[in-house]
């Protein structure tokens, strides 16, 4: 057999989201993380909620493995989609809460593979592969570099991460001492987040969201509603403490976000123990002034709890004079005007709205350029693949590695989704392009040209 590991990107490249890789050795095949993308508004009058990456290259035929790195939706929900295209999965493989955001997911009427909970430094084996998960700091518990150990060298795959060293909660900082000692060993290529490869210094740590948030909760007249990501476990702990210190109880509202709180508390991942939570149909018996809402809809999703509070459509929680909305968050790229219209229509109700422009109570949870550079000079890899980001993010990552880290620009490799990677011992080249689609699905991720089976609306 030749001594070859064929990488394909299916998505992920030349784009935020919908990250997907394929491996191969011989006939083995493992795909490393299954995420969706988000479309721009007004992709065909909002049908189209969601971009899937393109299972169809895998032909149906068996993968060995799914390997995650994180539980965020575009690492994770496009596996309902790659399930029901029938390719037959050995295994799921990822770290406990991971696992759980999945099993979460999918538990709606989907077949589910058999799942396997990794533990950092605890390699899992199918054939020829062995994938030791390497806790990294993101914005979400379980975040995992993964060492995957090939008959021809060890190769790793980044998944999202930062190096956030002065955080308190120890189980959220980069195994910088591990991915040293890989890097002692010998890594023979990485496969690297570019997403903030190109900007420069280095993302401040999580904790100091912690200070602002707490003395906009603490000057607040009224109720103070936070929204933020659902999966950010870290942010919504900042929240319950602000609110523990200020004497508010805490409620959460929105679907996912009660689903991750109570994933979270299972786990031991909130490390926050705020008094009962008040349920949202109790909300009106509280004073504004003793209340903190933590709710989903920062990207302005149009059915989450806060664009229908803004429409004055939500039965439990009405907004307007008095009311403060704290967003402990970003717009991901492309939801900048529904979140601007979002703003607006709280603003126009009377509340007074604080974004991350007006105060600092969100950091991204990716490697700036001198963590990039901290992450290659620990690894030491022979050859690099920037992947998980938009061209000029990886072009970014590719001049860090030769201006910075030494690395020879030849032994860098810039592809797109569906180039054929051939990697070997002593070379990387792409040799080969397969046709990749980007899948338009509606909000259940259901593509929306495919015919459905009978009985779905
Ligand atoms: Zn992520
Ligand atoms: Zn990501």
């Amino acid at each position: 057999m030749e001594r070859e590991l064929k990488i394909i990107p299916v998505g992920g490249l030349g784009e935020v989201g919908r990250n997907m890789t394929v491996l191969s050795w011989g006939e083995e095949r493992v795909v490393v993380d299954c995420g969706i993308g988000f479309p721009a508004s007004g992709d065909r009058n909002g049908l189209v909620e969601q971009y899937l990456p393109d299972v169809s290259v895998l032909g149906g035929k068996p993968i060995a493995a799914v390997v995650l790195t994180h539980g965020h939706d575009d690492h994770i929900a496009a596996l309902a989609h790659l399930i029901r295209s029938g390719c037959p999965i050995g295994k799921i493989v990822g770290l406990p809460f991971t696992i759980e955001l999945v099993r979460a997911k999918l538990s709606e009427g989907i077949p589910m593979p058999s799942t396997s909970i990794a533990t950092p430094g605890r390699p899992v084996t199918t054939g020829a592969f062995s994938f030791e998960f390497i806790r990294v700091s993101h914005s979400i518990p379980d975040a995992s570099a993964v060492a995957i150990t090939t008959p021809i060298g060890v190769v790793v795959m980044t998944g999202d991460y930062k190096f956030d060293m002065t955080i308190a909660n120890l189980r959220r900082r980069t195994d910088k001492a591990r991915l040293a000692e890989l890097g002692r060993a010998g890594v023979l290529a990485v496969l690297g987040d570019s997403t903030n490869a190109d900007e420069p210094g280095r993302t401040a740590s999580e904790d100091t969201t912690f200070d602002p948030i707490h003395d906009l909760v603490a000057g607040a007249p009224g109720r103070v509603v936070l929204t933020s990501f659902a999966s950010n476990v870290d942010r919504v702990d900042h929240a319950i403490r602000a609110a523990d210190a200020t004497g508010r109880n805490v409620s959460f509202v929105g679907r996912s976000m009660l689903r991750n709180v109570g994933i979270a508390e299972r786990l031991g991942e909130l490390l926050a123990s705020s008094r009962e939570p008040v349920p949202a149909r109790d909300l009106e018996s509280l004073r504004p002034r003793r209340s903190l809402v933590i709710c989903t809809g920062s990207q302005a999703e149009r059915n989450a709890v806060l664009a229908r509070a803004a429409r004055g459509e939500h039965p439990n929680l009405m907004l307007g004079k008095g009311d403060t909305v704290l967003f402990a968050s970003r717009p991901v790229p492309g939801n900048e005007p529904d979140v601007e219209v979002l703003v607006a229509e709280l603003v126009r109700r009377g509340c007074t709205v604080v974004t991350h422009d007006d105060a600092p109570i969100h950091v991204s949870g990716h490697a700036r350029a001198d963590e990039v550079e901290e992450m290659l000079t620990a690894l030491r890899p022979r050859f690099l693949v920037p992947v998980h980001g938009e061209p000029q993010m990886q072009e970014a990552q590719a001049r860090i590695a030769v201006a910075r880290c030494g690395m020879d620009r030849a032994d860098v490799v810039l592809a797109t989704n569906g180039d054929v990677i051939s990697l070997r011992e002593s070379s990387i080249e792409i040799v080969d392009h397969v046709d990749v689609a980007v899948v338009e699905a509606d909000g259940d991720g259901w593509p929306v040209d495919a015919p459905r089976p009978a009985g779905r609306r």
